[in-house]
C-alpha cells in the first residue's frame, strides 16, 4: 500500500474512533467535536485512490515484525473489563437506550460489542450463573479483536485461585501480520440487527452476519405445545401454594442439578419456597424439551428437503454416501449440489443450544427477581418475599365478579351496556311519539 494511502486510512480510522469516543460523552461540546471528526473521516475516506469497503473499525494483528508469529495453543491475552450481574447490566443497557432516544442519537445500525458474557459452569459449587464483563471503558486490547466465522483465536474460561479468568488462546498458528479474530457467538432476537451486522471476516464459510438469529419461532415446537403462557402461569400459581421451607421432589431436584441450579446456592440462595418450586418446574420442562426437541428439528429438516426435491422436479439427488444410518438425513442448503449431511447428533446439539438459551434466560430472570423482590415497599427479606400470584378464596372471587367496586365484572358489564340502553330507550320513545 502506498504510504500516502496508508496515512489517509489511518487518519480516517483515528478520526472515526475519536468521534465515537466523543459521542459517548454526551455533552454538547463533545457532540460538536464528534460531528467535526466524522466529517474529517468522511473527507479522508473520499480520497480517489481509496478502495471502498465496509468499515471494520479497529482490529488487532499479530506484530508484523514478530519472527515466529503466535503458535497454536499460546496464550494471546486476557480479556479485562468491568463486571456486572445481569440485573445491573440490563439496567445499564436500558439507561443507555433511554438516553439515546431522548437525545435523538442513532439507535439503529449494527450493535457494537465490547462485552463478554461470562458463565459460571453448572459444575461449580455455587451452580450456574452469568456475569457480564464490559470492556467499553476499562479494558485492554483484547476488546478490540474482531469477529471471524473461521477464527484463529478461541476463548477459554479458567478458574485460577478460585477466580474465573477469560483467556484468549491461539487456535492455530498465526503468521506475523495476520489479524487476530475470535467467534463472538452472539445472537439476537432482532432480524434488523442481524441484517445490519454485516460480517467482514472474509472466511470461506462466512455466515454473512456476526449475529445469529434466535427468533421465537425457531425450535419452539415443544414450547408451543406444552409450555405456553397459560401453563407457565398455572405453574407459577401452583408454586405460590408451596409450604414455606418445603423443597421440590427428587426428580425435580435432579433436573435442577443437571443444569446447575442448586437448592439454596448461588442464584437460589435464600430463595422463597415458591420461587424454588417454580424454578424446579422449569428445570423439569427443560429436561423434557431437550429430550423431545431433536425429533421435531429432524422432522423440520426432512420437510425442507421434501419441499426442495418437489421444487427441483426430480433433479435433486442424494449425495453418494455408502452407509447411511436410519437417523441420518440429507439437509440441502441453497444450492442443490451443495448438500450438507444433517444427523440426529446435529439435532441433539441444536436442542442443547435451545436449553442453554433457556438456562441463560432463567439466570438473568432470577438475578432480576432477586434484586427486585428485596426492594418492595415492605422491604421484606428475599426469603420472605410473597409469591406474585395466589389462588383467590370463594368470597374474594364473588367480590371480584359481582362487587359494587369499579373493577368488578358486573360494573364492567353495566358500563358496556350503558350506551346501548340509551339507544334502546330513545328508539322506544320515538316509536311511541
Ligand atoms: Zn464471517
Amino acid at each position: 500500500m502506498p504510504p500516502e494511502l496508508a496515512a489517509t486510512q489511518n487518519i480516517a480510522l483515528a478520526a472515526e474512533d475519536l468521534a465515537e469516543t466523543s459521542e459517548r460523552r454526551l455533552t454538547p461540546y463533545d457532540t460538536a467535536v464528534a460531528k467535526a471528526l466524522w466529517s474529517l473521516a468522511a473527507k479522508a475516506r473520499l480520497t480517489p485512490e481509496m478502495f471502498a469497503a465496509h468499515r471494520k473499525g479497529f482490529g488487532v494483528v499479530c506484530h508484523p515484525m514478530s519472527e515466529t508469529g503466535v503458535k497454536a495453543g499460546d496464550l494471546v491475552v486476557d480479556f479485562l473489563g468491568e463486571m456486572y450481574p445481569p440485573w445491573a447490566w440490563q439496567a445499564k443497557q436500558d439507561a443507555i437506550k433511554t438516553v439515546q432516544r431522548i437525545r435523538g442519537m442513532r439507535e439503529s445500525g449494527p450493535p457494537e460489542f465490547y462485552n463478554m458474557q461470562l458463565e459460571r459452569p453448572p459444575g461449580d459449587a455455587e451452580g450456574f450463573s452469568i456475569l457480564f464483563v464490559d470492556a467499553m471503558h476499562h479494558n485492554n486490547y483484547a476488546a478490540r479483536l474482531s469477529h471471524s466465522c473461521d477464527p484463529n483465536v478461541e476463548v477459554s474460561l479458567k478458574a485460577i485461585d478460585g477466580k474465573y479468568c477469560i483467556n484468549f488462546y491461539a487456535k492455530r498458528d498465526v503468521a506475523p501480520g495476520e489479524e487476530l479474530c475470535y467467534n463472538y457467538h452472539s445472537c439476537t432476537d432482532s432480524m434488523k440487527e442481524v441484517e445490519a451486522a454485516f460480517c467482514l471476516c472474509g472466511a470461506r464459510r462466512c455466515r454473512a452476519s456476526y449475529l445469529a438469529f434466535v427468533g421465537e419461532q425457531g425450535n419452539s415446537h415443544v414450547l408451543k405445545r406444552c409450555h405456553r403462557l397459560v401453563e407457565r402461569q398455572a405453574a407459577l400459581l401452583a408454586a405460590g401454594d408451596a409450604v414455606v421451607g418445603s423443597i421440590p421432589g427428587e426428580a425435580a431436584i435432579a433436573a435442577m442439578e443437571e443444569v446447575g441450579l442448586k437448592l439454596n446456592r448461588g442464584l437460589l440462595r435464600d430463595a422463597p419456597a415458591w420461587l424454588t418450586h417454580y424454578v424446579a418446574h422449569c428445570a423439569l420442562y427443560m429436561k423434557r424439551e431437550v429430550a423431545k426437541l431433536p425429533r421435531h428439528i429432524l422432522a423440520d429438516h426432512r420437510r425442507t428437503i421434501e419441499r426442495e426435491m418437489a421444487k427441483s422436479k426430480g433433479g435433486w439427488k442424494p449425495p453418494p454416501f455408502g452407509l447411511v444410518s436410519f437417523f441420518f438425513i440429507y439437509f440441502h442448503m441453497g444450492n442443490l449440489n451443495d448438500v450438507v449431511f444433517y444427523s440426529q447428533g446435529d439435532a441433539e446439539i441444536e436442542a442443547m443450544a435451545v436449553r442453554e438459551n433457556r438456562l441463560q434466560s432463567m439466570a438473568i430472570c432470577l438475578s432480576r427477581v432477586r434484586y427486585m423482590l428485596g426492594r418492595g415497599p415492605e422491604k421484606l427479606p428475599f426469603a420472605a418475599a410473597p409469591p406474585p400470584m395466589r389462588p383467590l378464596g370463594e368470597r374474594e372471587v364473588a367480590e371480584k365478579m359481582f362487587g359494587a367496586h369499579r373493577d368488578s365484572m358486573t360494573s364492567a358489564l353495566l358500563q358496556a351496556m350503558a350506551p346501548h340502553a340509551v339507544r334502546l330507550f330513545s328508539f322506544s320513545y320515538g316509536q311511541l311519539d
